[in-house]
């Protein structure tokens, strides 16, 4: 998961947690009024089989010795972060990494019952996803999974041709894919995703439409399919730079999004997000809750986590500001740095902020197919920069007369030509809110 929006890195301390802020010290107390109690919890497993090329994701190549001391640490963490969840039910729970299913079945057994004393798993509407690869999937830990209240999973499948895979660094067999879908099935696990990747140096059209025909005839009821980006630091960044291939054009990019959404339209799904389709009502509800700006709680190395600043009966309220953190990415550095409160050390902490609350609405309303509430935003920009509504109504009405944009029932939402610059459109809005 990344933010839209850089944190600010926290000035160093000394003090029992090592010289670093542990998320404790930067919340106000669990139930102070006023503080939002949040129904989504995400967890970071960090560990992974092997390092692939564009991944800038925090994982370290795994060490099965290290897992353990890893989940101690993790469920100190839960239990600190408990304090603060909603009474209620769980709504989400999403393991992401890092590669989650590669943490050892005893392991993932104690923490799915360690979940289960801590927080309410009860609800029937529970959406509890894991994050998947296929080589790492197993009917024992599928089984393991569903029994312990998992719903649904996400499987890194990336490309079904093993040239393209070879060039991403991700050697599982193509074939994988379905059978852990099956095993998950068979499991119980109804609800499946596969994630797959487009615009890798020398895939075409034809091969992208095969990846795309391959993985909507496994049934499934959501597709993520992003983009290759060149992440600063990662091994295919470097090979770029040392000129060891070439990256596609700006045109077979954009060929294969417009090849992406007729699709998924063809098989019943919807762009609900720039790069998720889901059969309808099949949408990440994990997902939906960032996007909207909700709050979450998060525990593990390098978790994004966000606690609005109102209470949960205020719904989807407009841009409420809230604390957004970031725990250290280093696992030695989480395990090690502790300052008896149970929460983790922290990377970056920013308070509750109204402007960058306003510009993270707009960011990620303009990604969703739901769009921005128009009287929303310029209620709150107006706030924040007087004379602001004017300036704001201008952009829109020339987005919408280049056909980048239609307003629907007081919503600004993006056209398909408009998605594809929907950064550089949120970007021109920010400008009008200064
Ligand atoms: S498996 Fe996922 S998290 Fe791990 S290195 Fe590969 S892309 Fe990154």
């Amino acid at each position: 998961m990344a933010h839209n929006t850089p944190l600010n890195v926290l000035p160093q301390r000394d003090g029992a947690g090592g010289g670093r802020p542990h998320l404790a010290n930067r919340l106000p107390t669990p139930g102070s009024p006023g503080l939002d109690r949040p129904a989504s919890l995400y967890l970071h497993v960090p560990f992974c089989f092997h390092k692939c090329h564009y991944c800038d994701f925090y994982s370290i190549v795994d060490t099965f010795d290290r897992q353990r001391a890893f989940c101690d640490r993790l469920e100190r963490e839960l239990t600190a972060l408990a304090a603060y969840s909603c009474p209620g039910p769980l709504e989400t729970i999403f393991v992401g990494g890092g590669t989650p299913s590669l943490l050892a079945v005893p392991l993932w057994e104690r923490l799915l019952d360690r979940l289960r004393a801590l927080f309410d798993l009860a609800s029937p509407r529970l959406e509890f996803t894991v994050e998947c690869n296929p080589e790492t999937v197993t009917l024992e830990l599928m089984a393991v999974l569903a029994a312990g209240g998992v719903t649904r999973v996400s499987m890194g499948a990336q490309s079904f041709d093993t040239r393209h895979l070879k060039t991403l660094e991700r050697w599982h067999d193509p074939e994988s894919v379905p059978l852990a879908l099956e095993f998950a099935r068979a499991a119980g696990i109804g609800r499946q995703s596969i994630d797959l990747i487009f615009g890798i140096p020398g895939q075409t059209l034809d091969d992208w439409h095969r990846d795309l025909d391959r993985a909507l005839s496994l049934g499934t009821e959501h597709l993520s399919c992003y983009s290759l980006t060149y992440e600063p630091q990662t091994a295919m960044t470097a090979r770029l730079n040392r000129g060891e291939f070439e990256p596609i054009d700006e045109e077979l990019e954009v060929a294969m999004h417009r090849a992406t959404w007729a699709a998924v339209r063809t098989a019943g799904m919807e762009r609900y997000e720039v790069s998720n389709f889901a059969r309808p009502g099949a949408e990440c509800r994990h997902n939906m809750a960032y996007w909207r700006q909700r709050s979450w709680l998060a525990a593990g190395p390098s978790a994004s986590g966000h606690l609005r600043v109102a209470d949960t009966s205020s719904g989807d309220a407009f841009a409420l500001p809230g604390h957004r953190w970031k725990n250290v990415p280093r696992l030695d550095d989480y395990l090690r740095l502790d300052d008896g409160s149970g929460t983790s050390p922290l990377a970056d902490h920013e308070g509750p902020d109204a402007a960058r609350a306003v510009r993270e609405r707009i960011m990620t309303g303009l990604r969703l197919a739901e769009g921005v509430n128009t009287a929303e935003v310029i209620d709150a920009a107006a706030v924040i920069a007087p004379g602001s509504a004017d300036r704001l109504r201008a952009i829109a009405s020339r987005l919408i007369d280049r056909g980048q944009m239609l307003d629907v029932e007081g919503r600004w939402v993006l056209t398909d030509e408009g998605i594809l610059f929907a950064d550089a459109i949120a970007v021109e809005f920010f400008g009008a809110v200064e």
